[in-house]
């Protein structure tokens, strides 16, 4: 599978535009196209995702992890130029949009072949989780309920072996230890800590940054 990274507070190419939000693709074989939140900024989010090669139209999935701005705010642009793609919210977050194909989350649920939600943990925020060869890959917005949540939430799909997103304060980096990769971006307050105790996992974000797992 590959993941890109659409929407960071950094950049890792020029001609991408960073801003505080975060919102990343995932394209995984014989499934369908993911977006993952949507940034902040709808001409921001766009313009990276042009950018990066990826056509806003052919998503069919959406999932936002919380109803933070920073992980909404691309929403409406997106879905101006994107008529059909079904919307996984979780229950916190609760926008008019008329005429769309919504599944509200609370409960752990499967997406897709493959792709798991954690469920909206504490009521708050969901992360995504992935099944794949080497692994389960998770993917956080925030992570408000805790990484120590959210980890054990996917685990009950697996064997977790990489982290992707917004870790925001988190500094328990010993659970991070079974791990094969982290790319702690956004929101997170310590990457500098994480990439210290885990340099042989560490993958630096921000817009651009492309994982294949
Ligand atoms: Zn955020
Ligand atoms: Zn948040």
């Amino acid at each position: 599978m590959k993941v890109t990274l659409v929407y960071d507070n950094t950049a890792s190419k020029t001609g991408l535009l960073p801003d505080h939000g975060f919102s990343c693709f995932l394209e995984i074989e014989n499934t369908p196209r993911i977006l993952f939140d949507t940034g902040t900024r709808g001409e921001t989010l766009l313009h990276n995702m042009q950018q990066l090669g990826v056509d806003p139209a052919a998503v069919d999935i959406i999932v936002i992890s919380h109803a933070h701005w920073d992980h909404t705010g691309g929403l409406n642009a997106l879905l101006r130029v994107n008529q059909t793609a079904i919307l996984y919210l979780p229950s916190s977050f609760r926008p008019s949009l008329p005429d769309r194909r919504v599944v509200e989350v609370t409960t752990p649920i499967e997406i897709t072949s493959n792709v798991f939600s954690t469920g909206e943990l504490m009521r708050v925020e969901q992360s995504l989780v992935i099944k794949t060869n080497t692994g389960l890959v998770v993917i956080s917005g925030c992570a408000h309920p805790g990484v120590d949540a959210i980890l054990k939430a996917a685990s009950s799909y697996g064997k977790v072996s990489a982290l992707i997103g917004g870790l925001h304060g988190f500094r328990e980096y010993d659970l991070l230890k079974d791990l094969d990769l982290v790319c702690a971006c956004h929101c997170t307050a310590n990457k500098a800590q994480i990439e210290a105790h885990h340099p042989d996992k560490w993958v630096e974000g921000g817009v651009g940054t492309i994982i294949e797992l």
